[in-house]
């Protein structure tokens, strides 16, 4: 069953679109680094360059300088999902209040606290290292819309409350205020964190971040893949195709590409979502549609799209359609999916029919390391030599530095407020092997694309949720 109408509007408005990212578009990527063509001996290894891999290595040289530290990727640094996401940077550690709620009730200020602060540090390093990457500290509003039956505004109600009370600046808007920030006749209500969020040039903050690492001394290799690890008494040894790297300590960084560990293995799914951009608007395009504050959108249902403003006034429109793989398959082909443009296409002119006429330019998508719990989670191995920081679920650009700052604690042995928690100290409940991985993510999405719907969350999704397992908008 195709998830669009064949409307020849929506496919005449992708058609030209160019199959890959907007932000590499016309920009001078930087140059490549060498491949790691001999062998290796360094105090740390970071394995994945794109932000938990290019934070981790910034983080470890600003701790200690005199610290070497290697950082080799399989492709290009920022290649990945780092270089090609919506770049909505959300301070959420736990993908929503709502999450963190249900799954660490007593550590909710806590999380949200530090998130914050982590976004703020973001925000410092990028004046620090004068990053150009287009930041925007202009936060988000979650969307509520007559696209879903559901009345999800009683629970943004309570997320706004809670935000509040932790001492979050958010301002509640009902259907005119929304509309008057953002025209659109399908939205409903809406709330806007103010602080919590800011908007970036995903692709040049990941460029920025490696330069800023090359600044500090980090060696930075590319087109080395890490094919096996292996644990000696006197260290951890990385093997890449032309090359074995000795390290003392290392850093897994890898997302939702085949683990290095096989233990990681059950704990992720690689999704695919998708993404869309529009030409520059003109005048009398951003007129209608007002978006003054350029404040980032995300919808509240569970199937959601995001979208915001580029810095040449274009709109970024993605999300909805995450789609799991059987086998958990991953491939420069499943980037590319014309079905899933077609109906991103329809649900935009849905949410601006004011902008009809207007055509996408760019059109991509890219894996997320999707976990049961929805956030990122840690592990360490092979006596403590190895530390993982995965399973972001689309959630990771900021995360991602906080994700690093604890890898590099649990490597370390440093006790911090962050490492006594149960976030930190608690794994996702895994994911049964195929096929029962795949019908049983099948059945999830079924079931939470239902609940939009209907309002009626189904046997299936309340069995998660007693299983701990429960995904809430
Ligand atoms: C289309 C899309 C839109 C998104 N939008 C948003 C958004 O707006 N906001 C948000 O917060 N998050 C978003 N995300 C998620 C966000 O991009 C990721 O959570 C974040 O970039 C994760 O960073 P990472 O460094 O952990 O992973 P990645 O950027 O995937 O980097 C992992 C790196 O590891 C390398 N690697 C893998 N295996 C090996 C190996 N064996 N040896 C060597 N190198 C290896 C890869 O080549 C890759 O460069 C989006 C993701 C996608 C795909």
């Amino acid at each position: 069953m195709v998830g669009y109408q064949k409307d020849g509007r929506f496919l005449d408005a992708i058609a030209d679109a160019e199959p890959y990212p907007y932000w590499v578009d016309d920009v001078d990527e930087p140059d490549a680094n060498p491949m790691c063509v001999r062998d290796e001996r360094t105090d740390l290894c970071v394995v994945g360059g794109g932000y938990t891999g290019l934070w981790a290595a910034i983080l470890a040289k600003e701790r200690n300088p005199s610290r070497d530290v290697v950082l080799i990727d399989a492709h290009e640094v920022g290649s990945a999902a780092s270089g090609r996401n919506g770049g909505f940077m959300d301070s959420s550690l736990t993908h929503g209040i709502a999450n963190a709620q249900a799954r660490f009730p007593d550590e909710v200020s806590l999380l949200e606290n530090l998130g914050l602060e982590n976004l703020n540090q973001i925000e410092a390093a990028i004046k620090r290292y004068n990053i150009d990457c287009d930041y925007e500290r202009n936060g988000v509003i979650d969307i509520a819309s007559t696209r879903h039956s559901a009345n999800y505004l009683d629970e943004l109600r309570d997320d706004y409350e809670q935000l509040e009370k932790i001492g979050h600046q958010v301002e509640w808007l009902n259907q005119d205020q929304v509309r008057l920030k953002v025209a659109s006749p399908i939205f409903t209500g809406g709330m806007w964190r103010k602080d919590t969020a800011a908007l970036v040039d995903p692709a040049r903050l990941a460029w920025g971040l490696k330069d800023a690492a090359a600044s500090l001394g980090v060696r930075i290799y590319e087109d080395t893949r890490a094919t096996g690890l292996d644990y000696s008494g006197n260290g951890v040894v990385i093997n890449t195709p032309l090359a074995d790297i000795n390290a003392g300590r290392v850093v897994l960084a890898t997302n939702a590409f085949k683990p290095l560990l096989r233990r990681m293995h059950n704990y992720i799914a690689p999704v695919y979502d998708y993404c869309l951009v529009t030409e520059p608007l003109n005048a009398q395009q951003l007129a209608a549609v007002g978006w003054q504050q350029r404040q980032g959108l995300s919808d509240i249902s569970n199937q959601f799209h995001y979208y915001r403003l580029t810095a040449d006034n274009r709109i970024l429109w993605g999300g909805y359609d995450a789609v799991y793989f059987f086998g958990g398959k991953m491939s420069t082909d499943l980037e590319s999916r014309p079905e899933t443009w077609a109906m991103l296409s329809q649900h935009f002119f849905e949410t601006f029919p004011q902008l009809e006429g207007i055509r996408f330019s760019h059109a991509w998508g890219g894996a997320i390391d999707t976990c049961s719990r929805y956030s990122v989670f840690w592990g360490t191995a092979m006596q403590n030599r190895v530390a993982y920081a995965i399973g972001y679920t689309g959630l990771g650009v900021a995360s991602s530095r906080f994700g690093a700052q604890v890898a590099l604690d649990l490597l370390d042995g440093r006790k911090t407020e962050a490492t006594a928690t149960k976030f930190v100290r608690s794994k996702p409940t895994p994911f049964p092997p195929e096929p029962f991985r795949f019908i049983g993510i099948q059945a999830t999405r079924w079931s939470l694309k239902r609940e939009d719907r209907s309002g009626k969350r189904n046997l299936w999704l309340r069995t998660l949720d007693r299983l701990g397992l429960g995904f809430d908008s």
